[in-house]
């Protein structure tokens, strides 16, 4: 590919789906794929694919499985999947840069640790207290040796604004999140960002249980000097007692579904009848979706 088409296909812009395969998907993860899909492509945008699997609790037999029942209600992506266990370097890269600029710290607090400790006045719950924020190096030393310490990314400790297709200007929570963890894995908040822009996705499209992450997320790549995407945070899907959707509430994986079944339940949870992907695409109204949680009828 020359420079030029490089270029022009990064101008184009992508959405893309991020599956992490700890298990198989359900119909609540199809649903927001297909609308990722949906949103990339209604607006002229590539579609991408990758794997998020650096978590030592995923599985590439079941990456393989979740790809083939994506492909299974019609979703297609443009160029080869990325796996995040392929881009260990990339990761390292940015967090010593990040560290050369003497934004990070370590960090040697267990979550007890943080459950335990008092936080200051005007804290937002969940915020990291600042433990391990100052302290000298004789104590780093000490605590080194007792537990292998993670990094945090020195911040300023307040708060982000991202543009959200469905929830509008969201406001969250940056604290002081940790950029890799004690195992030496990067962190997810990381990791997402510095492979959106090595996509050049511009547009993400996922569950709005990743909604609160999304300015950590977004603060990150501002001060990496990435461009900040456009969020589309879509509602869940909800068993019949209310509660997120589990593998235990009976049949929900495409393996007991069926792909057509599933992709008609999809379509009839957006307000669609559709033969097929294409066909739904044809008439989809970004505009237009659901922004109630789907109640799944089990
Ligand atoms: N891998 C994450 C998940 O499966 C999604 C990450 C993202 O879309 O940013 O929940």
């Amino acid at each position: 590919m020359t420079d030029e088409r490089l270029r022009e296909d990064h101008m184009t812009g992508a959405g893309r789906f991020a599956p992490s395969p700890s298990g198989d998907l359900h119909i609540g993860n199809l649903r927001t794929a297909l609308l990722a899909w949906l949103f990339a492509q209604s607006s002229g945008r590539r579609f991408l694919m990758r794997v998020e699997d650096l978590d030592t609790r995923t599985n590439s037999a079941v990456a393989q499985r979740q790809l083939a029942d994506l492909a299974a209600i019609g979703v297609r992506w443009d160029l080869p999947v990325m796996w995040q266990s392929d881009r260990t370097t990339a990761y390292g890269e940015v967090i010593t840069s990040l560290d050369s600029r003497d934004l990070l710290y370590e960090c040697y607090c267990s979550r007890k640790d943080i459950a335990q400790a008092p936080t200051a006045p005007h804290s937002p719950p969940g915020a990291y207290p600042g433990t391990c924020r100052e302290l000298p190096e004789s104590e780093r030393k000490q605590r080194r040796a007792a537990r292998p310490p993670a990094l945090r990314l020195r911040t300023e400790n307040s708060s982000f604004t991202v543009h959200d297709l469905i929830h509008g200007e969201y406001t969250g929570l940056v604290d002081d999140f940790v950029v890799r963890r004690g195992d030496g894995i990067t962190a997810y908040n990381v990791a997402v960002v510095i492979d959106d822009q090595e996509q050049g996705v511009d547009q993400v499209v996922r569950g709005d249980d990743l909604l609160a992450s999304a300015p950590r997320q977004a603060y990150l790549a501002a001060l990496l000097g990435y461009p900040v995407p456009t969020y589309g945070h879509v509602p869940l899907v909800l068993n019949t007692a209310g509660a997120r959707l589990a593998k235990r509430d009976g049949a929900v994986t495409l393996a007991d579904l069926g792909a057509d079944r599933a992709f008609a339940l999809i379509c009839d949870s957006l307000g669609y009848q559709a033969a097929d992907a294409a066909d739904l695409l044809s008439q989809f109204d970004s505009g237009r979706i659901p922004c109630e949680p789907w109640i799944y009828p089990g």
